[in-house]
């Protein structure tokens, strides 16, 4: 079919790599249409295939590098690029850092904000192997139960052992763990049909604890020999201390169901941040680098300016780990967080480290923020650290009236950061301080960084 865009379908040509997107695919320009091409880094002369045209933009793929950047490393090579664990793994780690850096000054300056002043992304000394956490999807490959990780925008199973970006005590357990599910010839779950049992292993560790939790999430309520099975599991792993099965019944991509059954030990693990100790449930979110972890929440207390005598809101509060490391250095804290094993975590944590002046609310961080404005509560410091979506404008609004000197906003996708900045400009906030991007997320894309906004 004849168009008139500049480059059709199937046909190659030589470009050159002009920029990186925020999922870290290269971008060349022909006429100013730019074409998305998957492997292919700034600096790079290359020959693309093109693969699918929209009226705005194209995707190819890398038929040949004439030009190689000097920023490319291939750590793992080719299996490890078309699953998507690691994106960006063939940059160079100083690179991704800056990458990152210059993907929040852009943000920013896209909307005429260029006077934010964006500092050197924080990384890690040694940027592989930090996840504490795996969700490992489990099919049948080959007529045999297989764990590894799906392949780039599909649903096929890649067999691998070692996950480059994960615990290597987690790569090994789940090894462990799948070759006994084959031993005791466990079924493994059939997208397609919706039949077979184990559909996915979920293992967290302690960075500091070395308590590990074992989830294996099935779509059927029986797990057949699941005494055996769970027998095994602790007796090859002896780090584990929990072993829960999760019942997703539903034809989803959501990992989790409702149900869980602990089929051995506690329904918790434990772990330690920045000298407290936390309980983890299989439900809760935790912070998946500990490592920078403690970097981002430093940056948050001290960003945060506490001198003892603050009330301060922690909305998004997870297990309360925010909360209680403010709460040390605050007279009361507030959290607010809208998963309920979240929030017992967060009640049982505050027991644990003998903390009593932290207060954790079940609910929505808009509902929850509009009550408390309601009640009369003064925060001096607002802290927030929303998923991807950012805050609610609700939310906003309730944080404006009630008028904290300071939000310290950690966000994990800066162009939601960006908008909700432009919204608290609305109630008189402005950045105070140069945004910190701190790398959570070594080997991808993802950013995360802490901004601080000071009333006027
Ligand atoms: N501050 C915590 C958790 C951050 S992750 C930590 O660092 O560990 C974001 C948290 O927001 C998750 O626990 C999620 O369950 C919660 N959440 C998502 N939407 C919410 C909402 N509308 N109101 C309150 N909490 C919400």
């Amino acid at each position: 079919m004849k168009t008139n865009l500049p480059v059709h379908n199937g046909e190659e040509l030589d470009v050159t790599i002009i920029d990186l997107t925020y999922q870290g695919m290269g971008v060349a320009k022909v006429d100013n249409y730019p074409i998305f091409i998957e492997n292919a880094l700034p600096e790079e002369k290359i020959t693309v295939k093109v693969t699918k045209t929209t009226k705005n933009f194209a995707f190819g793929d890398v038929v040949k590098i004439n030009q190689v950047s000097p920023h490319r490393v291939n750590p793992k090579g080719r299996v490890y690029r078309q699953t998507g664990i690691a994106p960006l793994q063939h940059l160079e780690y100083s690179e991704q850092l800056k990458f990152k850096q210059h993907q929040v000054a852009e943000l920013f300056a896209k909307v005429h904000m260029d006077d934010v002043e964006v500092l050197p992304t924080i990384g890690m000394e040694n940027p592989t192997q930090y996840r504490n956490k795996a969700q490992v999807p489990v099919r049948q490959v080959q007529g045999k139960l297989t764990t590894g990780f799906y392949k780039k925008n599909s649903h096929q199973l890649m067999p691998i052992e070692d996950y480059y970006i994960q615990d290597p005590e987690i790569d090994k357990a789940i090894v462990v763990i799948r070759d006994i599910l084959r031993k005791y010839h466990e079924a493994a779950y059939d997208e397609f049909h919706h039949s077979g049992t184990i559909r996915t292993i979920m293992v967290r560790r302690g960075y500091y604890s070395h308590e590990m939790m074992v989830v294996i999430v099935t779509r059927t309520k029986h797990l057949p020999m699941a005494d055996v099975v769970v027998q095994e599991i602790q007796a090859a792993l002896p780090e584990v201390v929990s072993v829960i099965q999760n019942i997703n019944q539903k034809k989803t991509n959501v990992i989790l169901g409702p149900d869980n059954n602990v089929l051995a030990g506690k329904s918790t693990i434990d772990d330690q941040l920045l000298g407290l100790t936390f309980a983890i449930s299989a439900q809760s979110f935790y912070q998946v680098n500990p490592q920078q972890t403690e970097k981002l929440y430093q940056l948050a207390i001290d960003q945060a300016g506490l001198t003892g005598n603050e009330t301060v809101i922690d909305a998004y509060s997870g297990i309360g780990t925010i909360s209680l490391t403010m709460a040390q250095h605050a007279k009361q804290v507030y959290g607010v967080e809208i998963v309920p094993a979240a929030i017992e975590n967060a009640k049982q944590n505050a027991n644990k480290n003998g903390i009593t002046n932290a207060k954790f609310v079940l609910g929505s961080a808009e509902d929850v923020m509009a009550k408390w404005e309601e009640e009369g509560i003064k925060p001096d410091v607002v802290v927030v650290d929303p998923p991807r979506k950012g805050l609610d404008a609700e939310f906003i609004k309730s944080t404006g009236e009630m008028a904290p000197k300071k939000v310290v906003y950690i966000s994990c996708n800066p162009s939601t950061l960006v908008r909700d900045v432009q919204r608290f400009g609305e109630y008189g906030y402005e950045i105070s301080a140069p945004v910190q991007p701190v790398d959570q997320f070594p080997q991808t894309p993802h950013i995360e960084c802490v901004t601080v906004l000071t009333r006027k």
